[in-house]
């Protein structure tokens, strides 16, 4: 695997927490050898430290690149690329990550923000992110080459009451993927989703509006993921044989069944 990674340029969104941060930790840890990591979140700051903390760990072999990038801004993404150092340009993976839930509400009582700031980030920003990062894969000889590995979710295939509005974006995030994956089929581009279940991250801390009483409630009785344990997948479908696309995974803690 290290070695099939080797070289590559990674584009992590939302690598400031849980899966996204984990996420990069993971492919520097396995490839620690000429990989490019470009980190994007909102906050730069912590993207900064988490550069540092994965230089301290795996040494200067792997480059990494904080950007700060609000993926909900499509202004943001239009300049995403152009605006990167040469170095840097030549992406080979995007991991469409950043995402969120906002708010435990009845279709009635959904807020206006909540709904907007859940589809322009969980829908339309992986959707813009895509099509940002796709003429580069494109271009390449034979029909192009690239992964596209976007993190779904258990919700967008089984919906639960009080989260009609994620649970939306999550199956509309895997029928993009599903669309895309067929219309890119002559390529080489892979396009393939992670779905996880709960995963203990700042993930419920949002969704509570920074109540951190009501989100450690989520997980009392019950033993969720880590989010290492969704990075390592992701990690082990990027690192297949070009000729292999893992396509689709579920992944939740046993007591979720
Ligand atoms: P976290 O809240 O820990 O991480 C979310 C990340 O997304 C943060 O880095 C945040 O960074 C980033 N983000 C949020 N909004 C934006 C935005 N507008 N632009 C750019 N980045 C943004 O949660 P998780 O790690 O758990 O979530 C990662 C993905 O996993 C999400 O897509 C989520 O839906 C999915 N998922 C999580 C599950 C769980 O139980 N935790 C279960 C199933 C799926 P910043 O605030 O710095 O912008």
């Amino acid at each position: 695997v290290a070695k099939r990674l080797e070289g590559k340029t990674i584009v992590i969104t939302g690598a400031s927490s849980g899966i996204g941060r984990s996420t990069a930790f993971e492919f520097a840890r396995t490839a620690p050898k000429d990989l490019k990591l470009i980190l994007t979140a909102r906050r730069i700051d912590t993207l900064k430290e988490i550069a540092a903390d994965i230089a301290k760990e795996v040494g200067d072999g792997v480059k990494v690149l904080p950007v700060q990038l609000d993926v909900s801004k499509p202004e943001e993404i239009r300049g995403f690329v152009d605006g990167l150092p040469a170095e840097f340009k030549e992406i080979d993976v995007l991991v469409n990550n950043a995402g969120l839930v906002k708010g435990v509400a009845k279709a009635p009582e959904i807020l206006e923000d909540d709904l907007n700031v859940m589809f322009n980030t969980n829908v339309t920003g992986l959707i813009n992110m895509t099509q940002a990062i796709l003429p580069t894969f494109l271009k390449r000889p034979n029909g192009g080459a690239g992964d596209i590995i976007n993190i779904g979710s258990i919700a967008g295939r089984e919906p639960y009451i009080g989260g009609s509005i994620y649970c939306a974006t999550k199956a509309a995030v895997r029928s993009f993927t599903d669309s895309l994956r067929k219309e890119l089929i002559a390529t080489r581009v892979r396009v393939m989703e992670i779905d996880p279940g709960q995963v203990e991250t700042e993930f419920s801390v949002v969704r509570f509006y920074g109540d951190k009483a009501k989100a450690d409630a989520v997980y009392a009785g019950c033993e969720p993921l880590t989010p290492d344990d969704i990075a390592e997948v992701v990690v082990f479908v990027a690192g297949r044989r070009e000729n292999v696309v893992v396509a689709d995974t579920l992944i939740f803690p046993s007591h979720q069944a």
